[in-house]
């Protein structure tokens, strides 16, 4: 009788899911068979000899099985590392990406005179992600999470709940809550460009949810939206900033120009112009 090792099973599942053109093939079926055994990545190293047992094998195939219709990893695991923390994510929210901990990173860094006291939004929240991180890095703040999916919303009360983010409450709307008046507005919108969605992964196009991605026919509906609203909502010097989409970068800062001051573009890990963020100015101030 052949032993299915956790090593045998790794590599099993790491050449099928290569053979099937999966970007991180290894890395992948580890993540999978370390969730399917309730372990750590780490542990299925030092156990890489011990034999499998019937129903951790049952669940793994099962895992294998779903990744290869290319549903994100996130999703079959049910959760997702963001900056630090484990989120519970599955099909109602987008998957948590490495690029939006510099939305969190410039945020935070924009408001840091008024860390004690910060109110701040977060618009189209998903996961919450972004608001409970906030919240949780500055723990005497008041965040405001919103999105316009009650799905999302489930997903984010229990994240905050889970990681005890008792300073941030989720109300359903369309971006923006009943007018209150905020030190930030933070917000990762849709920004894809409708027509590219279906040219996209199909981890993306094919299990996240569409109304996470479309940003309408240029991507920019939502930034034009925010940019225009969180005038209404800042005090004078309170930060905007948004996650955009690649090659946006121009657009979005011409928005900012016209109500916000120092206004500044940062780059992701992978060198893209991805935060847009800005000062609101005095109205009645010189540009
Ligand atoms: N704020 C969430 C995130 O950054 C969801 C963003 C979205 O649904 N567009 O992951």
């Amino acid at each position: 009788m052949t032993d299915w090792t956790i090593e045998s099973m790794l590599k099993w599942a790491a050449d099928d899911f290569r053979q099937k053109g999966i970007d991180s093939p290894r890395l992948d079926a580890e993540l999978l068979l370390a969730q399917a055994i309730g372990t750590t990545r780490m542990q299925l190293i030092l156990d890489a000899k011990r034999p499998l047992v019937a129903d951790e094998l049952a669940r793994f195939r099962d895992f294998v099985k779903r990744r290869r219709n290319r549903e994100p990893v996130a999703y079959i695991r049910g959760d997702r590392e963001f900056y630090g923390r484990t989120f519970r994510v599955d099909a109602r929210v987008l998957v948590p990406r490495p690029e939006t901990e510099h939305l969190v990173e410039v945020a935070l860094s924009r408001t840091s005179s008024r860390s004690m006291s910060l109110r701040a939004l977060d618009l189209c929240t998903g996961s919450g992600c972004v608001a409970i991180t906030i919240a949780k890095e500055r723990p005497t703040s008041v965040v405001v999470a919103t999105d316009i999916s009650r799905g999302a919303l489930d997903v984010a009360r229990e994240n905050a709940l889970r990681l005890g983010a008792y300073n941030v409450a989720f109300e359903e709307a369309d971006l923006f809550p009943p007018p209150a008046k905020f030190d930030l507005v933070v917000s990762n919108p849709p920004y894809i460009a409708s027509a590219e969605i279906d040219t996209l992964a199909p981890e993306v196009a094919k299990h996240e949810p569409r109304i996470a991605l479309d940003g309408g026919v240029d991507g920019l509906d939502f930034v034009r939206r925010i940019v225009e609203h969180s005038v209404n909502i800042l005090d004078v010097g309170g930060v905007l900033a948004i996650e955009i989409g690649d090659g946006d970068a121009r657009r979005a800062a011409a928005l900012f120009e016209s109500a916000f001051g120092d206004v500044r573009v940062q780059r992701d890990y992978g060198q893209v112009e991805r935060i847009v963020s800005g000062a609101l100015r005095n109205a009645g101030a010189d540009a």
